[in-house]
């Protein structure tokens, strides 16, 4: 079956794999990981996690790097931002052990999905659970279902990297101060969907969310992290309703390894315009350099040129040489699948 995918021309949409795992918490232990190739879930209309949105997801890839073995990225951090998306929804949290056993397994029973090296595609492996218990009532919900996914992705920037245009426009908060943000909760982008769409409508491609409380500070641009560099310091965000991301993480550790240093404060919407690069960083691209940022609200345009900036293609490529075998591996951030 994967003989006959087109691996040049992969977009990020869902393709059927070998196989998918599941693994079940029945409010006392964990079921050992099920195997299956069934694509379907048979569940009851009164399941909590589908009416109370008590759901979080992850994502996460395999690359098949330069000396053709194939490369899962920082699994175990995944694994705990798992966790603490279960603590905040009241769901037991799965063994950071399993988690990483379950996504090591699905790459093995999915090897022949793993793209060729060349294509510049990966494995996108996506862990997802819900609170399974059949209830209408709400309340700590002590059943849960968890199945991890893959499904080959093509390079987020076809026909390579390119500048993206984003828009600040208030219409919508992501995430409240003490809310959901800091956690990969299904519902987050459910809440930020309407203003998402309507950036692409004007033809924009992200959306700058600030903080709730005031729309004063930067908080995420659309469903990934922000960072500006000037000066020679990485700087990124730190707010309550941020997700923590693992590439913003790597980015970070690579950042301070170039000799940059790296800041993590609150960044203000007047600071945008004193940042000689910007981005946005994700699983999915790694980095989309940000070429313009438009404020609907007080028309200010903020223009970081047409060139990807020099820092930003250097932490692109050292994050890229570690996931594709090509640079060593000195934090420990690869498992060797095979
Ligand atoms: C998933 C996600 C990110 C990126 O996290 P990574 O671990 O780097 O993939 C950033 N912001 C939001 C809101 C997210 O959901």
């Amino acid at each position: 079956m994967a003989a006959k995918i087109d691996w040049n021309n992969l977009g990020f949409d869902y393709i059927k794999t070998n196989a998918n795992i599941r693994c079940r918490f029945d409010g006392k232990k964990w079921s050992q990981l099920a195997i299956t190739d069934d694509e379907y879930i048979h569940m009851h209309i009164a399941t909590m996690g589908l009416h109370y949105g008590i759901m979080a997801f992850e994502g996460l890839k395999a690359f098949r790097g330069v000396d053709g073995k194939v490369r899962l990225f920082r699994a175990a951090d995944n694994a705990r931002r798992f966790q603490s998306s279960a603590y905040k929804l009241c769901l037991e949290p799965m063994p950071t052990d399993v988690f990483v056993e379950a996504c090591v397994r699905l790459v093995k029973e999915n090897i022949d999905f793993v793209p060729p090296y060349e294509s510049g595609a990966s494995l996108y492996v996506r862990p997802l659970m819900y609170g399974s218990q059949i209830a209408i009532g709400v309340h700590r919900c002590p059943e849960v279902d968890i199945i991890f996914f893959a499904s080959p992705v093509g390079p987020y920037f076809k026909g390579g990297m390119h500048l993206i245009k984003v828009v600040i426009d208030r219409m919508q908060d992501r995430a409240a101060p003490r809310g959901t943000g800091d956690i990969k909760a299904g519902g987050n982008y459910a809440s930020s969907l309407l203003s998402g769409e309507k950036a692409h409508e004007m033809g924009y491609d992200n959306v700058m969310y600030l903080d709730a409380a005031q729309h004063r500070f930067i908080e995420e641009c659309g469903a990934a992290n922000f960072f500006g560099i000037k000066n020679g310091t990485y700087v990124t965000p730190a707010s309550p309703s941020i997700l923590p991301s693992v590439t913003n993480d790597s980015l970070r550790t690579l950042a301070h390894d170039m000799g940059l240093n790296v800041e993590q404060r609150p960044v203000t919407v007047e600071e945008l315009k004193t940042f000689e690069e910007a981005g946005a960083c994700g699983t999915a691209a790694v980095i989309s350099p940000i070429g313009s940022i438009y404020d609907i609200d007080t028309q200010e345009y903020i223009d970081y040129g047409k060139k990807i900036g020099p820092v930003s293609l250097a932490l692109y490529n050292a994050l890229r040489d570690i996931q594709y075998g090509r640079a060593e591996d000195k934090h420990n951030w690869c498992i060797i699948v095979e």
